[in-house]
């Protein structure tokens, strides 16, 4: 018996397709290890669904079209699973009445999505002869900030009351099934964790628990040396460092939430990735990075750049701080920043460079700087722990054409324009990934 030490599951979106694959899943895991929790995804297209909702709140027709969607996709729904459902429609009737969506409101339409897996999961379960019991993890004391949308979890905060109830249960002999994405703010509201976020419930429940894994159950996707619509020849990664796997979730790569990370490396927790589809493509995330060599490949684009020359570069300190603090005081967010003493050169999302350069304007003209931008650029990012040491495996060809390089000892970063952006990606994996001799 390994109460200590419960095995935390989630299945994604996509595995719920399958509910028998799902089932079959989790009785293999209780014969084998002993207790289990189960964290669910939303089912496909759900999420997107309701967040269609949210962005056009007056569409009645399209809302009812909508509700008979999701309806469609639980079939067979207890009493329980029914209340999630009229729940819903008053929700979004709220949305209706109200013509714009708070983001607060805007959660608590999302977080339906999970609580409506749970429930259609939690008969098909039973019926396999596995003793499952269905949680909110809202009312499981799931405390996040108040940043609705992308909350983050509060580990020390929630974890009394998370452990309380699960352990309960499963000393019960019981399958918890807890639903993902969602939380409770710390003004008592609901929160989501944003996109792809119930990855991150299950590492947070993971870390309070003590888990010493925790398996992320996915279909159709796998942790991939570079995304395979860009790169044919990507292949899976069989072992990750926190560290690379934080770079990788942090940039772009859609595979795995940003925040998943985090609560798996404070307590060692190792992290299974394993598409139930895909057999040898799973990938292991724990303390130490794989065979020396490991390189992944992302490309964020478009992104833009704004320069800006700064007339006595050292000799005006601050400079960057006062950049940033205006850039976030307009509501933006620096993507990267590459430096040199004079020039400095902020990277941010495309659609709001126009806005940054004019929040940068009134500073410049006050200092007598010079902006540039913004110019489009593609940012290529390879990722590894002594990737540095590959830079001189790059094309010449390619390295011409950056716009700005930044670096650490586990990430080389590459602007170039745009359109050679998809080409330079190529050229990095082949150098980088397909060349490499062990
Ligand atoms: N259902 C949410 C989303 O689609 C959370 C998740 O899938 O992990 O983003
Ligand atoms: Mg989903």
């Amino acid at each position: 018996m390994t109460l200590a030490h419960p095995l935390v599951v989630k299945f994604g979106g996509a595995t719920l397709s399958k509910p028998a694959d799902v089932v079959d899943w989790v009785r293999r895991r209780r014969a084998a290890h002993g207790p289990v929790v189960v964290v669910l995804s939303a089912r496909e297209g759900v999420t997107d669904l309701l967040r269609s909702v949210i962005a056009t709140p007056r569409a009645r027709t399209k809302h009812a079209r909508v509700l008979r969607q999701i309806a469609e996709l639980h079939p067979a729904l207890p009493r329980e699973g029914l209340q999630r459902l009229t729940r819903l429609r008053l929700l979004i009737q709220e949305a209706e009445r109200r013509g714009k969506v708070d983001p607060p409101l805007a959660d608590r339409i999302v977080s339906q999505g999970e609580r409506l897996a749970v429930q259609w999961m939690l008969p098909q379960m039973s019926a396999a002869g596995i003793p499952a019991v269905g949680v909110e993890a809202d009312h499981l004391g799931i405390i996040t900030n108040n940043e609705y949308g992308a909350s983050t979890i509060l580990l020390d905060r929630s974890e009394p009351s998370v452990r309380r109830t699960l352990l309960r249960w499963l000393r019960a002999g019981r399958v918890p099934v807890v639903t993902g994405f969602v939380g409770r703010s710390l003004e008592g509201r609901v929160t989501t964790l944003g996109r792809g976020g119930s990855d991150y419930t299950a590492t947070a429940l993971g870390a309070m628990l003590r888990s010493r894994r925790v398996e992320l159950v996915k279909r159709g996707v796998s942790v991939l040396t570079g995304d395979p619509r860009r790169i044919p020849t990507a292949r899976p990664i069989a072992r990750l460092s926190y560290d690379e796997a934080e770079e990788l979730a942090q940039f772009g790569a859609k595979v795995l939430h940003p925040l998943t990370v985090e609560p798996a490396r404070e307590f060692g927790i190792e992290v299974d990735v394993m598409p139930l589809d895909l057999p040898g493509a799973n990938t292991v995330i724990g303390p130490s990075s794989g065979p020396p060599g490991m390189r992944a490949v992302t490309l964020l684009s478009p992104v833009a750049l704004v320069r800006i020359r700064v007339p006595g570069g050292r000799q005006r300190p601050g400079v960057v701080a006062e950049v940033s603090r205006r850039l976030t005081a307009a509501g933006l967010n620096i993507v990267t920043l590459f430096t040199s003493s004079t020039l400095l050169t902020v990277v941010l999302e495309a659609s709001k460079a126009s806005k940054g350069r004019a929040a940068l304007q009134p500073l410049a003209d006050r200092d007598r700087m010079v902006l540039d931008g913004p110019h489009r650029v593609g940012l290529l990012m390879a990722i590894g722990d002594g990737v540095l040491g590959d830079i001189a495996r790059l094309a010449p060809s390619s390295l011409k054409l950056g716009e700005g390089l930044s670096a650490t000892p586990r990430s080389v970063t590459l602007a170039v324009p745009t359109r050679d952006a998809p080409r330079v990606l190529l050229e990095m994996h082949r150098a980088l990934v397909e060349q490499r001799t062990p």
